[in-house]
């Protein structure tokens, strides 16, 4: 179904496969309508990476495209500091670490280290509560590196037609609901 898959496509994936198809189809210029208030915020979160106004230090690489080659991953790393080999994703407010999160992590780990750059520990930080959560390498915790590669695969062999969810919560919080015939609301 892909060529290249977006990081946050592992995440959209694992909460419904269709929402990747909506989230393509409405992309950035519609988003603002279609994005609720708490995604909008989540996103903001990166505003900061994005425009580049966090750090001018030498050793800090933030908002920078990077792609994966050995899984065919395409997206951003959020920040990476060279000096202490650590990655770190900043989102607005975590509660849980979902296994969504990882993988993007993850995808992030393994573009940065395709480009020579070490990581030896990766943290998700949550900016509201100032929290961080530790993320074991990849190379540490076979069981999810398995469901990582596990997920790409489900992606790249996914088919809508095919696809129907059963899950109302899902579709009850989902933002594409009222344009998604997939939907069980
Ligand atoms: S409305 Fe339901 S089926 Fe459709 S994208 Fe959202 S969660 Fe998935």
């Amino acid at each position: 179904m892909y060529g290249e898959i977006l990081f946050t496509q592992l995440n959209d994936f694992i909460f419904c496969p269709a929402s990747i198809y909506f989230h393509m189809l409405y992309g950035e210029t519609d988003r603002m309508l279609y994005q609720s208030q708490s995604q909008i915020r989540g996103t903001d979160a990166h505003k900061t990476i994005d425009s580049g106004n966090y750090s001018t230090r030498k050793n800090i690489l933030t908002g920078l495209s990077v792609y994966c080659e050995e899984f065919g991953l395409i997206g951003k790393i959020d920040l990476y500091d060279a000096e202490k080999r650590l990655l770190m994703e900043r989102k607005r407010t975590v509660k849980v670490i979902y296994d969504g999160y990882v993988f993007q992590v993850y995808a992030q780990c393994f573009a940065l280290r395709e480009m020579g750059y070490e990581v030896e520990k990766i943290v998700i930080h949550s900016l509201t509560d100032n929290k961080n959560y530790a993320v074991p390498l990849p190379e540490k915790d076979e069981k999810m590196l398995e469901k990582f590669k596990q997920t790409i695969y489900d992606i790249r062999t996914f088919r809508l037609d095919e696809f129907e969810q059963t899950n109302i919560e899902k579709c009850k919080n989902c933002i594409y609901e009222p344009a998604c015939d997939r939907g069980v609301v």
